[in-house]
């Protein structure tokens, strides 16, 4: 939707091919890093999506047994951005949709992509279908967005890349709460750590991270047992885990993994975001280096499409400069996963010694500000929005 929004301001016409019927439905990552808040901003549509509703949060904790062991404070960035945004991914997509609808040019297709048009080697556009119609979207160039299992990667018959680099799961769930964290914070009261941090409208979004591989043993026993594992790794909040946890429904299971796909372009084809590269919960990556790929792709894009030439070289010249950055990401996503959330072995005796060293020096610092926005230079490029936002 951002690279949607982004093509239609330069002037091309845009479908957005888009399965899912509402904005309204469930939703994972929420969390927006300075990095990302600062793209949205220059493209003139975070002011709206806040007006829906959003939390700010003022930065990272990670406490261990009641004691801090790192904190990361948002506010001392040198940004006017200097905050976490726990932002509905509904009310980001409804104000982005909203702005590409306001372009004669943008059409908007609730269809599930179902093959890719070649011409060769040379992918020439989209089929999709909405229950028995059968749609057929001819295209300069396809953009492959559609997330961490995207279908256009596989029709296009490119391996996803997974790497198996993370040892936890993450089970997923809310509690109302009246009252506001203002942070992320990851507890580790037992051995499994919960990561927690406020949600809109009114809650407490967690993540109890557990050993790959051991929910399956832990959910046979039961919605008590695992009830009961929840409450012991969060014993704070044991009273409202009893009132909104009942069943398995009030639980989702994330699949923690990283992957990046090895090339991420073909003739006529590119893709973006977590089609082509997905990363862990930890850290709240992912949506940020969606929106930086839509930025970077974007004068790629529309230089291409106007000289005629979506050429597989052409179009990899994204993946060239983009690779190096997100591959740093998941590097650096795995060293964090170990110090954060290992539960014993070295990286648990090492980790109040290295969180120590990293408050007291400049690295800390740095580490914030490499969380906080990968890539400085990735701007959006004004030069290239020819078109009015309203038409
Ligand atoms: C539990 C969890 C927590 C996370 N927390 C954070 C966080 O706090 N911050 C953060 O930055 N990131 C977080 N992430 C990652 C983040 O959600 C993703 O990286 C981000 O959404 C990727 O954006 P995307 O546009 O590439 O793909 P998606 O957001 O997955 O969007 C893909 C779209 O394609 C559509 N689609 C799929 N298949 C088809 C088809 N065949 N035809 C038509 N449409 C199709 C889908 O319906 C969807 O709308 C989290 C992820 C998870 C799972």
């Amino acid at each position: 939707m951002t690279l949607a929004l982004l093509l239609l301001r330069s002037g091309l016409r845009v479908t957005v091919v888009e399965r899912t019927a509402s904005l309204d439905r469930e939703y994972r990552g929420e969390i927006l890093q300075p990095g990302g808040l600062v793209l949205l901003d220059e493209l003139g549509v975070l002011a709206g999506a806040r007006r829906r509703g959003a939390y700010p949060l003022e930065g990272f904790r990670l406490v261990e047994n009641g004691r801090v062991l790192m904190s990361f404070d948002y506010r001392r960035l040198p940004t006017a951005h200097n905050y976490l945004l726990s932002l509905p991914q509904a009310h980001l997509l409804a104000e982005l949709l909203e702005q590409c609808q306001a372009s004669p040019r943008f059409q908007y297709l609730n269809a599930r992509a179902s093959d890719l048009v070649r011409e060769g080697e040379v992918v020439r556009g989209v089929r999709a279908s909405s229950g028995q119609i059968e749609h057929c979207v001819m295209a300069s160039c396809v953009v492959g967005a559609d997330g961490r299992y995207s279908k256009v990667r596989r029709l296009a018959g490119i391996d996803g890349g997974r790497l198996d680099v993370f040892d936890q799961d993450v089970v997923w769930f809310r509690l109302p709460s009246a009252e506001r964290l203002g942070e992320v914070v990851v507890n580790r009261a037992g051995g499994s750590p919960v990561i927690a941090y406020d949600s809109y409208p009114g809650y407490l979004q967690l993540g109890w991270t557990l050993a790959k591989g051991e929910w399956s043993r832990l959910a046979s026993a039961g919605i008590q047992a695992v009830r009961a594992r929840i409450r012991a790794a969060a014993p704070q909040l044991a009273d409202r885990i009893d009132e909104s946890v009942t069943s398995f429904a009030d639980l989702s299971l994330l699949d923690v993994f990283g992957a990046c796909a090895p090339t991420w372009a073909q003739g006529g084809l590119v893709l973006i975001g977590d089609a082509a590269h997905t990363h862990g919960p930890l850290g709240a990556q992912g949506i940020n280096l969606a929106v930086q790929d839509a930025v970077m792709l974007h004068p790629i894009l529309v230089a291409a499409v106007s000289d005629d030439d979506v050429s597989v070289d052409r179009l990899r010249s994204f993946e060239r400069i983009r690779r190096p950055q997100v591959n740093a990401v998941l590097k650096f996503q795995k060293i964090q996963a170990k110090m954060m959330l290992a539960p014993a072995g070295l990286a648990a005796y090492l980790r109040p010694k290295v969180a120590r060293t990293l408050m007291r020096t400049p690295i800390g610092a740095k580490l914030t500000n490499l969380v906080a926005f990968g890539d400085r230079g990735i701007r959006v490029r004004h030069s290239l929005l020819t078109t009015p936002l309203e038409v």
